[in-house]
């Protein structure tokens, strides 16, 4: 095996670099080493690089999703070994601590979410996975790897915080505000309770029309049109669930403002400002709200529904991008709307062989 890597690093706030770095080493025997096949960038890596999450330290290698095959398992670990394929969880847990027992191991008193913030992440050709039983995910033989990239973070993301928190029920008129891949992710896994409507609300409308292919009923331009009067003129007195899944104080604001007396606000966006919440209407609505971090604890059922086809995740990747070209790939996803895109695509093997695949697609594009 090779010494040295590539990897995406941040340098401090506005600053990634792709450098060459030593292959990370196991150093607990529940740890495992895992060769990376395809990796992703996050939202949530952007907002690490505005300085949102100052937690990131300097020389840490970013990302948190992923999937690949274990080069090395540690001697305790037991569920893996050398070979197998894997998904990487954004969520790190030892199954063993008062949270993990809980089923909540987005708060596990060893792991939660380390992987590209606390520790080195996995976008790059290499990544150590400490407590590999319970944090990585065996891919069944004949399973499309690509799409179940999606299932590292934001499918469980859409679904365990915005969906089950939001209790999405069968004939309930649900509204997601943000239609980025998170609020697509609550689009697609809300539609196993058979909701009656399903508005999306976005500034963008290709991702609006994107949404429309993927199950919305209505979709609404909040740039454009006035969201909570067209939303409680059209539903007598608002939705029964409002999902915020983009982190902003007027984001928030509309969910609010949209919810009807007993429904349920579930923030699942990435706030870095504190909002205002209007007490004084909501207190005698019986509303609940709910916030969280993913705790990965539905992916083994989200995994089943990805592959009897189900759910089909992989319309969420727009761009593919080899680690070489991992610098523009940050731009493309960092300008999503120009770029018509959602998910990218880091294809983290070798580059000649994936020169050769590139030059396929590009003969097969022409044509
Ligand atoms: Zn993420
Ligand atoms: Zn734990």
């Amino acid at each position: 095996m090779k010494a040295t890597m590539n990897a995406l690093v941040y340098g401090g706030v506005g600053k990634i670099e792709l450098k060459e770095v030593p292959v990370p080493k196991i150093t607990k025997p529940t740890d495992a080493l895992i060769r990376l096949t395809k990796t992703t960038i996050c939202g949530t890596d952007l907002g690490i690089i505005k300085g949102k999450v100052p937690t990131v330290q300097p020389g840490t290698i970013l990302g948190h999703e992923g999937v690949g095959i274990v080069e090395e398992a540690g001697s305790s670990v037991r569920n893996f070994k050398k070979g197998d394929h894997v998904i990487i969880s954004c969520i790190t847990s030892d199954g063993s601590c008062e949270y993990c027992k809980k089923g909540m191991y987005a708060h596990c008193e060893d792991g939660g979410w380390i992987l590209g913030h606390l520790i080195n992440g996995t976008q790059a050709e290499y990544v150590c996975i400490p407590h590999a039983d319970n944090s990585l995910h065996p891919i069944p033989a004949g399973a499309d790897e690509e799409a179940l990239v999606m299932l590292s973070d934001i499918l469980p993301t859409g679904y365990e915080i915005g969906v089950l928190n939001g209790r999405v029920k069968p004939g309930d008129t649900i509204a997601i505000v943000g239609s980025g891949p998170i609020g697509m992710s609550a689009l697609l896994t809300a539609q196993f309770f058979s909701p009656a409507k399903i508005y999306m609300i976005d500034l963008d409308d290709n991702r609006l029309s994107v949404a429309k292919k993927f199950g919305a009923t209505d979709v609404i331009n909040s740039g454009t049109e006035d969201v909570i009067k067209k939303i409680m003129a059209e539903t007598k007195d608002g939705v029964d669930v409002a999902i915020e899944a983009v982190g902003l104080p007027a984001t928030f604001d509309i969910c609010q403002n949209i919810v009807r007396p007993g429904g349920n606000v579930a923030v699942v966006g990435v706030h870095g400002h504190s909002v205002d919440l209007q007490l004084q209407k909501l207190w005698i609505q019986n509303i609940t709200l709910t916030t969280g971090l993913v705790s990965t604890n539905t992916t083994p059922m989200l995994l089943k529904n990805v592959t009897s086809g189900k759910l089909e995740p992989k319309k969420l990747i727009t761009h593919h991008f080899a680690m070489d070209d991992i610098l523009e790939a940050y731009e493309v996803f960092g300008n999503a709307g120009k770029e018509k895109a959602m998910k990218v695509i880091i294809e983290a093997e070798s580059p000649g062989k994936l020169k050769m695949a590139k030059s396929e697609n590009a003969v097969l594009a022409e044509v």
